[in-house]
């Protein structure tokens, strides 16, 4: 049975509290929705959950239905006795204060399997994503409402992969799942939004010890709108003009490209390549 909406503006009034801006507090109050994201995320009584940004409670209150175990982590201290108030008849909430980028996801969900199912504030999606994918456990699922232009960026094909793209396309597949209109917010944000879903590969698709190579090539590559990759490299790397071309024909990809073409594969050769050409300098 769908959960009645929570009242959030009632609720921070009697607080005296009103949205900050500048955390990204725009809450989802659609029960509807709320069922919708929790459904899509494949949520069930088995799994741990990871909820970044609880803030009042809405979404939490639908994962907490669904999960064996909900950890929700909080940066706005005012919220939490809100939080506290609106989950007390949900046992299997766990609540912290703190930002997510200063806690290690290993350290709050120990070695077990764990999902993340979040409305994040949209400011922060990158370092979010980079913050979790990095970890030493990682999550096996994402299900993010991310800004709908981000999420488009994160779902690109090779043409238009970006750095973000890439740096996320490595550990998993995403894809869109649910639209979620603006009026299921309050207050409604400016931009359109969508929940993405990230399936993790059991492997990223770069083996864990080239990771940090593969980081460094491709921040050098995207360095330089517009350029090639040959000319990217190099300046990226700040190599003599015809290393990066040395490189690219090497791995068997024509220097004349740009980044945003190259296939994770072909970003694995290059890689591997690069390691390989290191070796043998040193
Ligand atoms: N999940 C709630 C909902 O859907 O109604 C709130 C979503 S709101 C878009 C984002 C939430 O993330 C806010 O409660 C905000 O205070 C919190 N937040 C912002 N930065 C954070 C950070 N670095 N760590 C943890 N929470 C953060």
């Amino acid at each position: 049975m769908t959960l009645k909406a929570l009242d959030v503006p009632g609720l921070l009034r009697s607080h005296g509290l009103t949205p900050r801006k500048g955390l990204g507090q725009n809450f989802l109050t659609d029960p509807v929705v709320l069922d919708k994201v929790v459904e899509a995320a494949g949520v069930t009584t088995e799994d741990a959950v990871l909820e970044i940004g609880p803030g009042l409670g809405s979404l939490t209150r639908h994962l907490a239905r669904a999960a064996r175990q909900v950890t929700a982590v909080e940066i706005d201290g005012n919220l939490i006795p809100l939080l506290q108030q609106v989950l007390a008849a949900e046992p299997n909430v766990r609540v912290i204060h703190a930002d997510i980028l200063e806690l290690d996801p290993a350290e709050v969900m120990g070695g077990d399997p764990y999902l993340v199912v979040a409305n994040i504030p949209y400011y922060i999606t990158s370092a979010i994503l980079r913050h979790l994918l990095d970890s030493s456990n990682r999550p096996q699922r994402l299900v993010l409402t991310v800004q709908r232009e981000v999420a488009e960026r994160i779902c690109a094909a090779p043409g238009d992969l970006s750095l973000l793209a890439l740096s996320v396309q490595v550990y998993g597949s995403p894809r869109p799942v649910l639209r979620i209109p603006a009026g299921a917010f309050y207050p409604p944000p400016n931009v359109d939004s969508t929940t993405l879903r990230i399936d993790l590969h059991p492997q990223p698709r770069i083996p864990s010890e080239q990771l940090d190579a593969f980081f460094r090539l491709a921040k050098a590559g995207f360095s330089q709108k517009r350029k090639t990759l040959r000319n990217a490299l190099s300046g990226g790397l700040g190599w003599k003009p015809d290393q990066g071309a040395k490189l690219l024909q090497a791995a068997q990809i024509d220097p004349q490209r740009r980044a945003e073409t190259l296939t994770i594969d072909e970003w694995a050769r290059l890689t591997a390549e690069f390691l390989e050409e290191n070796i043998k300098a040193v």
